[in-house]
């Protein structure tokens, strides 16, 4: 089994396999306590690609901003200190630059409900950030108000930050969001595409509800 240091490499070079981030950009972080049983996290290092990564790159922090650490943490503590810090059923952030997600950023437009996938982020819509200047306390503080109730928002001409009770499942929601980036912009690119109702969005939580926990029962194969 892999520590956390190894997971959160492992979830930052599968961002990078996947094509969602390039090179330096992006990071993530995992809710994690220190030895001494210290509340915080672990992030992935500043200005480093991930193929350069090995698990003791990733930097430690706790909820008072403080590293340990051989390397410096992400540009970007701040924001998944905030999110850890005020989320406490989000034990991981992502951030990225991916192609569809910042691509939209740059119109500082909510993505409304074009696709009924939207709810997997919370909500009926996915939020965009206003503008700050990357690593600024004002980009924290813009993206927790732009994350309430949700699971996932955009940042203007920046990117994405996507949050997740586990690994898997931020990932999870950074794939979907970014699929419905390039779907969105696809659409716009034809007309204004139909956005679906507040009932209709209400219908699509509800099911959600249920949606998968087959899959999460051990199945018992008959053959
Ligand atoms: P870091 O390399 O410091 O994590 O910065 C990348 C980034 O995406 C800044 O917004
Ligand atoms: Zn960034």
């Amino acid at each position: 089994m892999q520590n956390s240091r190894e997971q959160l490499l492992n979830v930052s070079q599968k961002l990078s396999l996947t094509g969602l981030n390039r090179g330096t950009s992006g990071n993530a972080s995992v809710r994690v306590s220190n030895a001494a049983g210290q509340d915080g996290f672990l992030i992935t290092p500043s200005g480093m690609t991930t193929d350069k990564m090995t698990p003791t790159d990733m930097v430690w922090m706790d909820f008072t901003g403080n590293a340990t650490g051989p390397r410096e943490p992400s540009s970007e503590w701040r924001f998944h200190l905030d999110i850890l810090k005020s989320r406490p059923e989000v034990n991981v952030v992502i951030h990225t630059h991916s192609m569809f997600a910042t691509t939209l950023s740059t119109f500082r437009l909510d993505m409304p409900a074009f696709h009924y996938m939207i709810a997997l982020a919370g909500g009926d819509s996915i939020r965009c950030a206003p503008y700050a200047l990357f690593g600024s306390q004002q980009l924290s503080d813009n993206a927790l108000i732009a994350l309430q109730d949700r699971k996932a928002c955009l940042l203007a001409n920046h990117g994405m930050i996507a949050v997740g009770e586990t690994l898997e499942k931020a990932l999870n929601i950074t794939q979907e969001v970014e699929t419905l980036c390039e779907q969105y912009l696809r659409a716009l690119q034809v007309g204004v595409p139909y956005i679906l109702s507040e009932q209709e969005m209400q219908d699509v939580h509800e099911k959600f509800k249920g949606y998968g926990a087959w899959a999460k029962q051990a199945v018992k194969l008959k053959y």
